[in-house]
């Protein structure tokens, strides 16, 4: 039997096995996990790394993540997103196609992104491409060469580079994804309720309530019935991201009692925080879909129990602060995005605690349910033999207060500024080496520690398609 060349070993290690950590020892051995054992079945010889009382638990993947290079370098790049990534115990994430210029609409595209992120990656991180109108001809290419699947857009997205698709459009690319095996994953918003309420609007800009009623709850169900129905005609894999309106979920339950191909994340901040607390000109807050209110914020989480919802991501979208118009406080001119890659887990956590949630209920929502949707289930996301050892070692109860200085994304405005939050990231494993380390605040190695995950791409990880 292979010798491990490192054990990482705690009082609470939370394996896909168990419902509640316990005592257990993790052997690693190139990157890959090898053996599982009691805590005391250790060789002699071998590195180990005690984790005591924290929990050990499979790194965050996070599946939704713009980090805006090149082309928009000056709000979030590979080096600050990945080191706070791994800073925030995420390990693997996929980066949406927008933001970035060029965008991810076609191989060219991601061959620039390549680049732009060669040599500056602390974690794994794979690539979404985008369905634009008339880019049917990319989509093969994109696929071969190694996105995971393909985001669009019902509305808007904010950015000239990726224009929105309708009806007609997504008749045209969903046969082409079907035939590829690709998943499509759409910003479920569409336009006309969004006109509709822009011209019953009365409220000054720098309230919040102005901009939530400006994004109704009928702009994701009517996008989301749209889609469940193109879903149907065309046997085609569907995910909806970023769900915030709780009155889609019926349609949602009716569609995953009937389509297998359904699936539905939602994010942080539709969790942690509720329209009701957000201040005037706290635009810091802006994102589309909204933050609602705390009665819909409730069904999400009662949804997420259900298994309604998937998953759990963090949608980090960054911009420079000036583009927040923190002086204005203009809701309606502020980007709509927000920062919190770090933040994600304890973010999540924090409310999900208060809710008598468990660190098991983290790992189904963070680990292995975004896993899942990018196929990568048999290496990432979970603590299992032959998985590959990316780990965390983190205290639940511990808590600390979110000060920029704490932060690595490029831009430190975020909401959660100033808050206490539980659940403290002490150290993260990539694949078997040690990257972050926050007894000592240091990262581990060099950024050229993680991997691009793709297929054919220069990628240790081969996609499961035929
Ligand atoms: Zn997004």
């Amino acid at each position: 039997m292979t010798t491990p060349d490192l054990i990482v070993r705690g009082l609470r290690v939370l394996t896909s096995e168990v419902k509640e950590p316990g005592p257990s020892a993790i052997h690693i051995s190139h990157g890959v996990i090898m053996a599982i054992s009691k805590f005391d079945e250790v060789p002699p010889g071998i590195p180990i790394f005690n984790a005591g009382d924290s929990v050990v638990m499979p790194g965050l993947v996070d599946t939704h993540v713009h980090i805006n290079e090149p082309g928009r370098t000056g709000w979030e790049g590979f080096t600050t997103a990945t080191r706070a990534a791994a800073a925030g115990g995420v390990t693997t994430l996929i980066e949406m196609p927008l933001n970035s210029i060029p965008a991810t609409t076609s191989a060219r595209g991601l061959r620039e992104k390549l680049a732009a992120a060669e040599g500056k990656l602390w974690v794994d991180v794979g690539f979404w491409g985008g369905v634009v109108p008339g880019n049917l001809s990319e989509l093969k290419p994109l696929w071969e060469a190694g996105v995971f699947g393909f985001k669009c857009f019902l509305v808007p997205s904010g950015v000239d580079e990726f224009p929105h698709v309708s009806e007609s459009d997504l008749h045209v690319a969903l046969p082409e994804l079907v035939k590829l095996r690709a998943p499509l994953l759409a910003h479920a918003e569409l336009l006309r309720p969004i006109e509709r309420a822009a011209a019953a609007a009365k409220n000054p800009p720098t309230q919040y309530a102005t901009w939530l009623a400006s994004r109704p709850r009928e702009a994701e169900d009517e996008a989301i019935t749209l889609l469940l129905r193109l879903a149907g005609e065309h046997n085609a894999r569907i995910h909806i991201v970023h769900l915030s309106s709780a009155s889609a979920l019926p349609l949602l339950r009716q569609a995953k009692a009937e389509l297998a191909a359904i699936s539905v994340e939602t994010c942080p901040h539709y969790l942690a925080f509720s329209a009701e607390e957000i201040p005037d000109r706290g635009t810091e807050f802006k994102s589309a879909p909204p933050i609602r209110e705390r009665e819909n914020r409730e069904q999400l989480w009662a949804a997420l129990q259900e298994g309604l919802i998937d998953f759990v991501v963090s949608d980090h979208s960054p911009c420079p602060p000036e583009m927040k118009q923190q002086d204005t406080g203009n809701f309606l001119d502020a980007w709509g995005g927000i920062a919190s890659l770090q933040l994600s887990l304890p973010a999540v956590w924090t409310s999900a605690r208060q809710r008598g949630y468990s660190v098991w209920n983290i790992a189904e929502w963070m680990c292995r349910g975004p896993a899942c949707l990018a196929h990568l289930e048999k290496h990432k996301g979970d603590i299992a033999i032959g998985l590959d050892a990316d780990l965390i070692v983190w205290n639940p109860d511990a808590t600390f207060r979110v000060e920029p200085p704490l932060l690595h994304h490029q831009h430190k405005l975020t909401p959660y500024g100033g808050r206490e939050l539980a659940g403290v990231v002490e150290a993260t494993f990539l694949r078997g080496r040690r990257i972050y380390d926050a007894g000592s605040a240091r990262f581990g190695g060099s950024a050229t520690r993680g991997e691009f995950l793709s297929g054919p791409i220069g990628s240790a990880l081969k996609r499961d398609t035929p």
